[in-house]
């Protein structure tokens, strides 16, 4: 009897073990959220390499959230083998450690590409004493030159926010949509509308938008007619929804605010961000990775077309860390298909890209703090 027992167990211990083992693989093979099955690739421009200054007027910083090599790689098979960024010559990568972790979150990471200071995770635009470090964006502004955030997460989220509050903790969404109004950015576009309008203090901060002359929008249809003057758009009420179904476009939004900067004649700083690649890299979902780094990728295009055609705009495209550990176990180059893997849910501590393209791009290469990045730019624009 107790032999039989013992047996009996075996057998169903040895059962379980390779139903578990099958039942992975199908659970794996089932999960629609891993495979990127291809979709309708968009025509990669050739941009000039010549430019007509020796260093920038314009700079637009473009950080993709997230966005590791392999995020990169995911939307170039994904297109048929070719993005935007191919033509990005200067190629560096960048270390994205914090000072109190390997593995950075985005307000550290934002702060350090923001500032050119390293700090704990959590911080916005304030050293490890939390006291306010001046960004890149307010010493544009100092300068006299036009400024300007966009984002597809809400505007008050960590990245844009790392250029333009201080505050010792990310989640003071109010506090930080606050600090907006202490500065004279010229353009916003996101997300966060609640941050500014329903608030626990009962003050609407659009009023004292409107007030400050800001057209304060809310519909893209509307965002993307203005021409000139101080624009608030804030398109969602939170973060604006998953690319494609959001309403906010990246690329026309970055076309609108270079179009509306472009006007002052000393130059810009503006910072746009593909924010939810992250989020696709959270959820271990390379469909999701996939579309937001091809809308991020031709955001890069309407940046390209601006900086080719203006000659003194220097391009950065970057991250603030690697998320979610993402490979490639399987790819199609002429069908689009990507099968992503994720060892993590979380951030990565691994070097992340850096692409250059315009005038000083050439400073942007080899292995570098990301703390560099911000004190390269500043070095180039003379702050
Ligand atoms: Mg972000
Ligand atoms: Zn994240």
């Amino acid at each position: 009897m107790k032999l039989k027992t013992l047996i009996a167990l075996s057998l169903l211990i040895i059962s379980q073990q390779l139903f578990s083992q099958e039942n992975y693989k199908t659970v794996s093979k089932a999960d629609s959220t891993k495979t990127y099955t291809g979709g309708k690739a968009y025509e990669v421009k050739t941009f000039p390499q010549k430019f007509k200054a020796k260093k920038p007027k314009n700079v637009i910083m473009m950080i993709g959230d997230g966005m590791g090599t392999t995020a990169v790689f995911a939307g170039l098979t994904a297109n048929g083998g070719h993005l935007f960024l191919d033509n990005f010559k200067q190629i560096g990568f960048s270390k994205t450690q914090s000072t109190n972790n390997y593995i950075t979150d985005s307000a550290a990471g934002g702060t350090a590409l923001s500032t050119g200071q390293k700090t704990y995770n959590g911080a916005i635009g304030v050293n490890t004493d939390t006291v306010a470090i001046k960004t890149i964006l307010e010493m544009a502004e100092e300068k006299g030159l036009a400024t300007g955030l966009v984002s597809t997460s809400a505007i008050t989220h960590a990245t844009p926010a790392s250029y333009i509050a201080h505050q010792g903790s990310r989640g003071s969404y109010e506090d930080i949509a606050a600090d907006f109004l202490k500065t004279d950015i010229d353009v916003f576009i996101g997300g966060g509308y609640k941050h500014f309008a329903v608030r626990k203090d009962g003050r609407d901060l659009t009023k004292d938008l409107e007030a400050n002359g800001y057209q304060v929008l809310r519909d893209m249809n509307d965002i993307a007619k203005v021409k000139s003057g101080k624009l608030a758009g804030l398109t969602a009420d939170e973060h604006n929804e998953v690319y494609p179904k959001r309403k906010m476009s990246l690329p026309l939004s970055t076309q609108t605010a270079l179009n509306i900067l472009d006007q002052n004649k000393k130059g810009f700083f503006i910072m746009i961000e593909g924010s939810q690649i992250d989020w696709g890299g959270h959820a271990n979902n390379t469909i999701y990775v996939v579309n937001e780094v091809l809308d991020f990728d031709q955001t890069i295009g309407k940046a390209l077309e601006f900086a080719a055609n203006d000659g003194e705009t220097l391009i950065i495209v970057t991250a603030d860390h690697e998320t979610g550990g993402m490979a490639l176990t399987g790819g199609d180059m002429k069908t689009g298909m990507v099968k992503g893997a994720f060892p993590t849910a979380d951030h990565t501590s691994v070097m992340v890209p850096v692409f250059a393209y315009g005038p000083g791009a050439e400073n942007f290469t080899g292995i570098m703090e990301n703390t560099d990045i911000a004190k390269k730019i500043m070095n180039l624009m003379g702050f």
